[in-house]
Order: C-alpha cells, then sequence, then structure tokens
C-alpha cells in the first residue's frame, strides 16, 4: 500500500481541528488517520496494516468492499440515487421481501432507519402504541443505541448522563453464570431464577403497566452471554400471559454473526418485534429497522403509525442490503461463521485460555467472542474494576497497546476483549489473529495474582 506519512497528516489536523467524535473527551483521543481497508485488514498511511478483529463496529460482517456490494451501491448511485419514503422503489422493496425472508416466524413487515438506536425507539413507540401502555423493562448489562430512549434502555455506565429518571425504564438483571446476579451454579440455576426475578419485577411494576420486554438475543457490547436454554423461551412465555410486547434486539447479532441469520434462532423463539442494523448490508451505508409481526403490523393497518425519517429506505442503503444478503447466500458466509466459530475461533480460544491465568472465561458462538479477562481465576475479580479509567484500566490499555504493536486491531471493554472478526475472516486470518492474541496475553498474564 502507498506510503504517504504527509497524506495522513493534513487527514488527523483537519480530524483534530473539526471533528467532534463519539463518546469522548475530545482534547484526550488520537484517532488513527486510515489511509484504506479490504476485507478482514485496514491501513494507515504509514504503510502499517492491521488485522480488522471488530468488524469496525461489529459491522462489516463481509469485510470491507466487497466487489460486489461496492458495484451494487455505484448501479443504483448511477440509477436513483434517492427517493423518499412514501413512494414504493425497486431496491427498498426487495430488501425488505429478503429481509422478511429470513426474519423468525410471522415478522413480514420492515420499517426502514439509519441505524441500530432509530430502530430501538421505533420498537418501543409501537410497543407502548400497541399496548397504550407506558414503561419498558431492559436489562443491565446491554448497549441499545445513543438516542434518547435507545440510552436509557441501556444498561451501562453511557446511559447514566441522559438519564433523568423520567425515562419510564425499569432495569433488571438477565442470567450470566460466570458472574451470576442470582448466585447460580449451573445453567439450569441461573435460567430458573432469573426467570423468578423477571416475574418478580413485573409483579412489583405492575404488569398491566409494561409495554415491552427489551432484550439483546445475545448481548454484544456488554460481554457477549450466551443465554442458557429455556431463559428466552421463558421470557416470551411471560411477555405472552402479560400481554407484553417481545423486542429482540439483533443489531450486532444478526445477519451472520453467530452463525445464523439471527441469534434467535438459536433459541428457537420469536419475538414480536426484531430490530436490526449494521451487518444488514455491513454497514457500507448506513441502515438499520424494525421487523414487525402480523399482530403488531395490524394495529397500524387502518391507524396511521406516528414516526418516520426522511431516508427510510433509502435507496442505497437498500441496494447495499440486497447485494449484502445476495453474496452472504451466494458465498455461504452464515454457514462459514458457523464453522470457523467450531473449528478455529472456539478451540483456539479456548486453549488460549488453557495457557493464559488471565483468561477467565471463553464465551460465544460463530464469529462472536468473548474473552473476560481477570486478576484471579479463583474469584473471577476482573483485571480492572467496572468502569475503569486512566491508571486503573492501564493493564487492559497495555493489552490492547500491544495487539496494535503487532497488527491486531482488538476491540476492548472494560476487562473484556472481543474475538469479533468479519463473517467470512478465513482461516488463516483467524490464526494469525489468534497468535497474536496469545502474545498480547503475556502482557494481561502480569497483572494476575497467579
Ligand atoms: N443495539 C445493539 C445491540 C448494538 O450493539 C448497537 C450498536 O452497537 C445499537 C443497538 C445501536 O446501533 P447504532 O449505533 O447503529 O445506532
Amino acid at each position: 500500500h502507498p506510503v504517504d506519512p504527509q497524506a495522513g497528516a493534513a487527514v488527523k489536523a483537519a480530524d483534530r481541528a473539526h471533528v467532534f467524535h463519539s463518546w469522548s473527551a475530545q482534547g484526550l483521543i488520537d484517532p488513527l488517520a486510515v489511509a484504506g481497508a479490504e476485507g478482514s485488514y485496514f491501513w494507515d498511511y504509514e504503510g502499517k496494516r492491521y488485522l480488522d478483529f471488530t468488524s469496525g463496529l461489529v459491522y462489516t460482517n463481509i469485510g470491507y468492499q466487497h466487489p460486489k456490494v461496492v458495484a451494487a451501491i455505484q448501479e443504483q448511485a448511477g440509477k436513483l440515487s434517492t427517493f423518499a419514503p412514501a413512494f414504493a422503489v425497486e431496491p427498498r422493496s426487495e430488501a425488505a421481501r429478503l429481509i422478511a425472508e429470513r426474519t423468525p416466524g410471522d415478522l413480514d413487515k420492515i420499517f426502514f432507519t439509519n441505524g441500530g438506536a432509530e430502530a430501538i425507539e421505533n420498537a418501543i413507540r409501537m410497543a407502548r402504541l400497541h399496548t397504550s401502555r407506558p414503561k419498558v423493562l431492559s436489562a443491565y448489562r446491554s448497549y441499545h443505541g445513543g438516542t434518547t430512549t435507545a440510552i436509557n434502555v441501556t444498561g451501562d455506565p453511557r446511559r447514566w448522563a441522559s438519564d433523568n429518571g423520567t425515562s419510564g425504564v425499569v432495569h433488571f438483571w438477565a442470567p450470566f453464570l460466570y458472574r451470576s446476579p442470582f448466585y447460580s451454579a449451573t445453567e439450569a440455576e441461573e435460567a430458573q431464577r432469573a426467570l423468578q426475578h423477571l416475574e418478580d419485577t413485573i409483579a412489583f411494576e405492575g404488569p398491566g403497566t409494561i409495554a415491552a420486554i427489551v432484550l439483546e438475543t445475545i448481548p454484544g457490547t456488554a460481554g457477549i452471554m450466551v443465554p442458557p436454554p429455556g431463559y428466552l423461551q421463558g421470557v416470551r412465555e411471560i411477555c405472552d400471559r402479560y400481554g407484553i410486547v417481545f423486542i429482540l434486539d439483533e443489531v450486532m447479532a444478526g445477519f451472520g454473526r453467530t452463525g445464523k441469520w439471527f441469534a434467535s434462532e438459536h433459541f428457537d423463539v420469536v419475538p414480536d418485534l426484531l430490530t436490526f442494523a449494521k451487518g444488514v448490508n455491513s454497514g457500507y451505508v448506513p441502515l438499520g429497522g424494525v421487523a414487525i409481526s402480523a399482530e403488531i403490523a395490524a394495529t397500524f393497518e387502518t391507524r396511521a403509525y406516528p414516526g418516520g425519517l426522511t431516508y427510510s429506505g433509502h435507496p442505497l442503503a437498500c441496494a447495499a442490503a440486497v447485494a449484502t444478503i445476495q453474496v452472504m447466500e451466494d458465498e455461504k458466509i452464515v454457514e462459514h461463521a458457523a464453522r470457523i466459530g467450531e473449528t478455529v475461533l472456539g478451540p483456539g480460544l479456548r486453549e488460549l485460555a488453557e495457557r493464559h491465568p488471565s483468561v477467565g472465561e471463553v464465551r460465544g458462538t460463530g464469529v462472536f467472542w468473548a474473552l473476560d479477562l481477570v486478576k484471579d481465576r479463583a474469584t473471577h475479580e476482573p483485571l480492572v474494576p467496572y468502569n475503569a479509567s486512566g491508571e486503573a484500566n492501564a493493564p487492559m490499555a497495555a493489552f490492547a497497546a500491544e495487539c496494535k504493536a503487532q497488527g491486531l486491531w482488538p476491540f476492548v471493554n472494560m476487562n473484556r476483549t472481543h474475538t469479533v472478526p468479519p463473517c467470512n475472516v478465513s482461516e488463516a486470518e483467524a490464526k494469525e489473529g489468534l497468535a497474536i492474541l496469545d502474545s498480547a496475553l503475556t502482557v494481561a498474564d502480569r497483572y494476575t495474582v497467579e
């Protein structure tokens, strides 16, 4: 790749002068200037190449610059680059059809948004209108987006600054055996106690006040906690009993990441509303949406739905989704994600856990894995405290810096690193990344008590 440090310096200087970045203290960040990307790699202006084990923000499910998707966007731009949402246009119709064919059960109507947070906003609005109830239950250890309703259902510290106590959201604990809120010893116990806790929460909040329960099918940013068998089916049953709308957020877990089109397939559960974004078109053009059940769609058959967006179902974004879904079918990318998880990533990460005292637990499926890093494997004490920054976060910062020095861009959140490469990551790339993780974990090991 061409080396051009001067061009990189100009990109960086304009960024620092004028770009206001997400979730950051603007004076304390140092964004890398990126010159290009292809497949599972990107590179800077100095010619240094990185294997991207983050898929951007866990969204480039087919990797960067897939030629067929790039061509489809170019072709759509030449034909009809935009058109207002009230009209029927070919790429929007086709994207909705292809998505509805893949979403579970009777989720056959698609409301398009520009991303995941807007999908959550609208799903919750639909649930409140459908039930005429105000409250929403969601899980601690979750992320649902940065807009007002989405950040208020989120269960991580990013909510705190936007939560003024009037959102109508009540948080509860979802199952997570490794750090069990219920002191459970087995998955069966964890599922049963988590369901009882949810029942109790509903009883004390008042079932008739609750419009929706929102859960990530497999929580992503919060730690890739695969729910124990029976839990999601139990939540489905509770929702049915109380007339509560069940919203599954598949913004991160959907479109192949778990080795299925949607993670809900692993658990044989069908929500009333399913939110998606990211992998739907690998983020080549912003797109998200809500897949809607027949019953909720019927609520808005003769009554207007009070919500909309100028770019709902944007032709360029939808053309990218049509091409992405086609590529995923043609290249059997979902099947590949399942297989590489079973044969390379899962076994490889478990093998690292055997040799590195800093690895407390390996969990995940497909190309959706977390290493829970700990100070002490006996007590599960995290390698850094919850929400640590500065000096307290030094062990995780040192681990990440070592990965980057060796050419691996790692996903790091709190005391975890997630292995979330594109769904079509090759076996050789996966092994290259595992080898770098192996080496970088020796840095994390230095902070353990073993
Ligand atoms: N829901 C989940 C599960 C997510 O992981 C994210 C983003 O990471 C969102 C919602 C928000 O999506 P967006 O950033 O596109 O608004």
